[in-house]
């Protein structure tokens, strides 16, 4: 059994919540899988925006900040990181990671890479030969957006 309390999360906002309360930014664990060999896979909903508050980013503040998660994550803790994706309700990011899920490594790592963000002076994987939609990238946008959840940076854990 998991002890959630003891990895930094309330065990009340664990799983799945009415997208009625959530709140934004905020770090929520959203699941947690563990293998037959006893590793363990943490999802986690990186949460920027309020759900149904006509906040969502816009398709290219999502994909370049997509591509800063991939990028750090993967540079922050290289053997824990799983995957990033969208949410396509354009509202956030789900995390993986394996074996690594204390909520104040993965706040501090994202922390690291919204500043990161900010000192950026290209989205990182964003040519041809890197990206599906290479063109499709908006650095000034996603500062902006890395601004503003640094802003909130204490609220992080404020997740409904
Ligand atoms: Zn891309």
């Amino acid at each position: 059994m998991i002890d959630f309390e003891a990895l930094g999360w309330s065990s009340d906002t664990v799983g799945e919540l009415d997208h009625r309360r959530l709140k934004a930014p905020s770090v929520k664990l959203r699941g947690v899988h563990a293998g037959a060999a006893g590793d363990i896979v943490y999802t986690v909903d990186l949460r920027l925006r309020r759900p149904n508050a006509d906040a969502c980013l816009s398709s290219t503040e999502l994909h370049s900040i997509e591509h800063f998660l991939l990028e750090g994550y993967g540079r922050l803790l290289p053997r824990h990181f799983v995957g990033i994706g969208v949410m396509g309700c354009q509202t956030g990011f789900y995390l993986t990671l394996l074996g690594e899920g204390r909520r104040a490594v993965i706040e501090d790592a994202l922390e690291t890479i919204l500043k990161g963000v900010l000192a950026a002076d290209a989205v990182p994987y964003a040519r041809v030969d890197q990206c599906g939609h290479w063109r499709h990238h908006d650095l000034a946008r996603a500062q902006a957006v890395a601004r503003e959840v640094l802003a909130q940076r204490s609220a992080w854990r404020d997740v409904a």
